[in-house]
C-alpha cells in the first residue's frame, strides 16, 4: 500500500506539473528512492508502469538514483528530481 501511494503521489505531481506547464507529456523524469521506501529500481519502475498508463506520464524514460542512507530525512520518500516536459506544439517545429 505505502509504495502504490509514494507512486501514486508522485503521478499526480507530474499531472499537476503538466498541466501547469501546458505539456503533453513528460519525456524523462530522474527520482530518488530513499533508503526506507522499500522499493528496488526494478520495483519502482513496474510501479511506476502501472499508476503512469493513461496519463501523461505513460512513456516517460526513468532514471532512478538509490540512497541507503537510513537516517536521510526523506528516506521513507521517493523524490523527483528532475524532469523534461514535451508539448506537440514544439514537436511539430
Ligand atoms: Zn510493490
Amino acid at each position: 500500500m505505502h509504495e502504490t501511494a509514494l507512486v501514486k503521489n508522485l503521478i499526480h505531481k507530474l499531472q499537476a506539473i503538466c498541466a501547469e506547464e501546458g505539456a503533453d507529456r513528460v519525456v524523462d523524469i530522474a527520482v530518488w528512492l530513499g533508503a526506507l521506501c522499500h522499493m528496488s529500481p526494478d520495483h519502482f519502475s513496474d510501479h511506476f508502469r502501472q499508476e503512469a498508463a493513461g496519463t501523461c506520464a505513460e512513456r516517460a524514460r526513468l532514471q532512478i538514483e538509490t540512497s541507503d542512507d537510513i537516517n536521510h530525512a526523506n528516506a521513507q520518500d521517493v523524490l523527483l528530481q528532475s524532469l523534461e516536459l514535451e508539448t506537440d506544439d514544439e514537436a511539430l517545429q
